[in-house]
């Protein structure tokens, strides 16, 4: 639908700025179908049991442009229904990992094709299964959610087509945006997006879990929000966050160390690798770069980001 009212020379822009910014997915699904960067094989079939899907990055390499590498042999597994939590400084290639996941690019370095690496989803290769059943069984929290120019409840439906309204503030309940919506002039009929109600950081960002939750994905990716939200609010979205992932096979790209505490197991990334792995418990002991960022967001407190803590770190 989005097609008949968007034209087309800006979905060209915006397509480029949601693949960088994993931004809206959903709205990215539309504009795949104009610009791929990936295809389907011919006759590829759906990704199949979904149940509670294992995901593994197995000796991964990957290079947006030939010349220059920037995820050098990342293998880790995420097993059914736990999280994995990912922190490291910025251009680590921490977001490049989540968009090899939602298959936005094929592993590998162009021009190289003996060196890749792979994805799988349930075991199933994701270069070998259509990249539409790959981007069903995902759901993306990303940092900073655009929203249609539409209602609030259109803008959750979106989550899931064909939602009645009883679900859609189901959803909006257990993400806590409901009240919020109840309040507003025209509650869920309220215009939402830049010709209409302007929301916070947190308001969005809580209409994205919503649509999440209403999706139901077994795979989630939340790419958490680096402008500060204040502690409270801070709080809140991460419980929602947390009872969002339960069960489900999550990958978290982390910007706060709070975070990662009950994470089943952190990858600290540096330049493209993975420097050091382990829960919280096994990198606190072990005394390498995650113990000294924690200790350093200790003593700053809780608002610090890994990535500021690496970076001014010796
Ligand atoms: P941040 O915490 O700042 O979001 P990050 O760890 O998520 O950083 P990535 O976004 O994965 O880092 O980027 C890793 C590297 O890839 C960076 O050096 C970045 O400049 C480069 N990069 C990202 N997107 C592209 C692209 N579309 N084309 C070329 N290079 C890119």
């Amino acid at each position: 639908m989005i097609q008949l009212y968007i034209p087309l020379n800006f979905l060209g822009v915006l397509y480029r700025e949601i693949k960088q910014s994993l931004t809206d997915l959903d709205k990215m699904f539309v504009l795949m179908e104009r610009e791929r960067e990936v295809a389907d094989k011919a006759g590829a079939p759906a990704l199949a049991g979904l149940e509670r899907p294992t995901v593994r990055f197995e000796h991964v390499h990957f290079a947006y442009e030939p010349s220059r590498p920037i995820l050098h042999d990342v293998s880790f597994e995420i097993p059914a229904g736990k999280t994995v939590a990912v922190v490291g400084p910025s251009g680590s290639g921490k977001s490049t990992l989540a968009r090899l996941l939602y298959r936005f690019y094929d592993v590998g370095i162009p021009g190289s094709p003996s060196v890749a690496g792979g994805i799988t989803i349930a075991g199933q290769d994701i270069r070998e299964v259509t990249q539409a059943s790959v981007r069903r069984a995902i759901g993306i929290v990303p940092q900073d959610t655009v929203l249609f120019n539409d209602t609030v409840e259109y803008n959750i439906a979106y989550g899931r087509a064909g939602a009645s309204r009883a679900e859609v503030e189901a959803a909006a309940r257990a993400a806590h945006i409901h009240d919020f919506i109840r309040s507003t002039p025209k509650g869920y009929d309220t215009m939402v997006g830049e010709r209409g109600l302007k929301l916070s950081g947190g308001e969005k960002q809580r209409v994205a879990i919503a649509r999440t939750l209403l999706k139901d994905p077994p795979i989630l990716i939340f790419d958490e929000a680096t402008s500060a939200l204040d502690s409270a609010n801070e709080r809140a979205i991460q419980a929602e966050l947390e009872s969002a992932a339960r069960n489900k096979t999550t990958l978290v790209i982390a910007h706060r160390l709070s975070t990662v505490v009950h994470a089943h197991e952190i990858l600290v990334m540096e330049a493209g690798r993975i420097i050091e792995r382990g829960t919280h418990e096994a990198l606190l002991a072990s005394g390498g770069r995650y113990a000294r960022m924690w200790a350093l967001q200790q003593r700053r407190g809780d608002k610090i980001e890994p990535q500021a803590a690496i970076q001014s770190l010796p």
